[in-house]
């Protein structure tokens, strides 16, 4: 028999694919390519069994959710006091790709922005940019339960477009919080945006963190423990941009969002869950993803703050 969680998605899902408000990101020639209407919703328990619905096996890239897992490979690297000094804590109100710094230090607001995330890739254990690249690589493949690639058509045209992205590498080197050649950093946060993963992966890395570290299935542990309350913090008040007061408001979970379309959230000691649908607001979030995260949290009780 169908279980009635399975029941339910399937039910939403298909009342949310009539939904076709917002925009492919375009800032990325290559992305504009991407078929609009796939849509996929995943959600993984505590012992690893996955309820899926729609488009959940198929590819896009991770872009900003990378962001809150290699976040997860700093702390774990160089402890937090050491990671403080790179990046703040503090929501920044403002759009992902916002010049938030520290008037006097220079370290950007938060990891979930570029600049932040940007700070955060550099910072990962490894002597050169291609030893961190490996680390970076190695954390993903852990959180996914999986070995990643890369799609190389967007990191090429990510690459290729990215002025202002460099023009923050730049000025985080001002600052001296990139040290070291800011553009071989600068490459590696390209390469970690442009993994390929799909929904049926967003929704095991959310589990992971769900379940205070450790990948659901394969029962590797990502990070130490103490570390995912803070991971989980950050995407908290972070995760989601210029949205992020109305999210916590309404949906109440952690939460990451990308612009390839896919969103992570987090039910800590509960579920992990994964989104993707390409069309994005004008914050930069999907349209569809948001309603399903918004509807789960209702319907099922997923808020953290709520009493149930
Ligand atoms: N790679 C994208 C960028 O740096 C990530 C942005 C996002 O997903 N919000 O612009």
């Amino acid at each position: 028999m169908k279980s009635p969680i399975q029941t339910y998605l399937e039910a939403l899902h298909k009342e949310l694919s009539s939904e076709r408000g917002g925009q492919l990101a375009s800032y990325i020639p290559e992305l504009a390519r991407v078929d609009a209407e796939q849509f996929g919703i995943c959600l993984v328990t505590m012992d690893g069994v996955a309820y899926c619905v729609g488009d959940t096996g198929a590819s896009f890239t991770i872009q900003s959710i990378s962001k809150a897992f290699v976040y997860a490979a700093a702390l774990a690297d160089r402890g937090q006091e050491y990671v403080a000094t790179k990046v703040g804590v503090e929501p920044s109100g403002d759009a992902f790709n916002s010049i938030s710094l520290h008037p006097h230090t220079g370290a950007p607001l938060n990891p979930m922005i570029n600049a932040g995330a940007i700070a955060t890739t550099s910072i990962v254990a490894g002597d050169t940019p291609e030893a961190q690249w490996r680390r970076i690589e190695a954390a993903m493949a852990a959180f996914i339960g999986h070995e990643v690639s890369v799609d190389e058509a967007v990191c090429r045209s990510e690459s290729e477009t990215g002025h202002r992205n460099r023009a923050i590498s730049w000025m985080l080197k001002n600052f001296n919080i990139v040290e070291g050649d800011p553009m071989a950093k600068l490459e590696n946060y390209f390469r970690q945006c442009s993994i390929l993963v799909n929904c049926r992966d967003l929704a095991y890395m959310a589990a992971t963190l769900a379940n205070n570290g450790t990948h659901p299935l394969s029962r590797v542990r990502t990070l130490p423990s103490e570390y995912v309350e803070r991971v989980l913090g950050v995407m908290a008040t972070c995760g989601m941009y210029d949205y992020a007061g109305s999210w916590l408001y309404e949906v109440g979970m952690p939460a990451k969002s990308g612009v390839g379309g896919g969103i992570v959230a987090v039910l800590p000691g509960r579920f992990g869950i994964g989104v993707f649908s390409p069309r994005l607001d004008e914050k930069g979030n999907s349209v569809r993803g948001i309603e399903v995260c918004k509807r789960l949290s209702r319907d099922i009780g997923l808020n953290i703050f709520s009493w149930t």
